[in-house]
């Protein structure tokens, strides 16, 4: 039976780990932390991400400021919204909402955005760097928020056998990249990966990032494996993962629970980044 990673709780110490910076940012050095959220459209899941990480921001006393656009707005209207905030001194994080509507061209945008301000970490410089092994100025959340799940178990990750379930730009990539960088020996899988369960029942450390219910099954889990569910999926019965919690948890040692698990951490890293950004602003 294993151990369910609490992922609220640990977010939760982080967020008041930046409250408290925050805080001591605004008395000692009179800057107030400042993000800015670029919505484009009105897609569901986005206005709720949106409005939890106002809240959140202001739990934290960061400034959020939501900028709301139609579905319609054309790209050549959208680049010189980015380029403001880019100067904008007064501001530190800049976080565009995925998706955008068709007729914007997300890589455009996001290229668009200061490196410096990139608090997503989406930016080609940023994930450039983590494909170097340099230090990018901010790692893509969800991706940082994983290795504190993983760190949080006490697993040591140097030299276990990690499997990578997605290879997309925001999460499977660059927390492949992160765990190489801890010295991982990291298998990244896909949609045309033969044999994918063969491959997770190998992993030490199983990350499932595809977006399809309960795919991993639980005998997909070798005993003992670290378990962190990245998916989210709204079924009838609710939020679910991509793995089969019931299953799983016979097997894993540490699982993430959907919700709970690695959604509140993005939430939490997104925070620290923009914490970082002001610390980091020049004056
Ligand atoms: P994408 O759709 O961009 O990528 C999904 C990946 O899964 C692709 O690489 C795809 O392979 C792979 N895949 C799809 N079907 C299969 C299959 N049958 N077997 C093996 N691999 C498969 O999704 P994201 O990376 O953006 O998100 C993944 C999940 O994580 C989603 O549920 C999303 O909602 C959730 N998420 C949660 C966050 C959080 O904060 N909790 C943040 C971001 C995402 P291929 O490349 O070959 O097509």
């Amino acid at each position: 039976m294993s151990q369910i990673i609490n992922g609220k709780e640990i977010a939760k110490k982080i967020r008041e780990g930046v409250a408290k910076e925050v805080a001591e940012l605004k008395l000692k050095k009179e800057i107030m932390p400042k993000l800015v959220v670029v919505l484009v459209g009105e897609d569901p899941a986005s206005q709720v991400y949106v409005r939890m990480k106002e809240k959140a921001c202001k739990e934290a006393g960061i400034i959020s400021e939501i900028l709301r656009y139609p579905v319609d707005l054309e790209e050549n209207k959208l680049i010189p919204v980015i380029d403001k905030l880019n100067s904008d001194a007064s501001v530190h994080g800049i976080l565009v909402q995925l998706p955008l509507p068709k007729q914007i061209n997300e890589k455009n945008i996001l290229a668009r955005v200061s490196p410096s301000k990139d608090v997503d970490g989406l930016h080609i410089e940023n994930l450039g760097k983590l494909l170097k092994g340099e230090n990018p100025d901010f790692v893509a959340c969800t991706p940082s928020g994983i290795i504190e799940l993983i760190l949080s178990t006490g697993t040591e990750i140097k030299g276990k056998r990690a499997v990578v379930v997605g290879r997309s730009n925001i999460v499977g990539k660059p927390v492949a990249l992160l765990l190489l960088q801890r010295h991982a020996t990291v298998t990244i899988c896909h949609s045309r990966t033969a044999d994918l369960a063969g491959a997770c029942r190998q992993a030490e450390i199983l990350v499932a990032a595809v977006g399809k219910p309960k795919m991993i099954k639980g005998d997909w889990v070798g005993k003992g494996a670290v378990v962190i569910d990245v998916g989210v999926n709204r079924t009838d019965a609710g939020l679910v993962g991509d793995v089969d919690f019931e299953g799983a948890k016979e097997n894993a040692s540490y699982i993430t629970p959907v919700p709970g698990g690695v959604g509140p951490m993005t939430i939490a890293m997104l925070l620290k980044n923009t914490l970082i950004a002001a610390q980091k602003a020049p004056r």
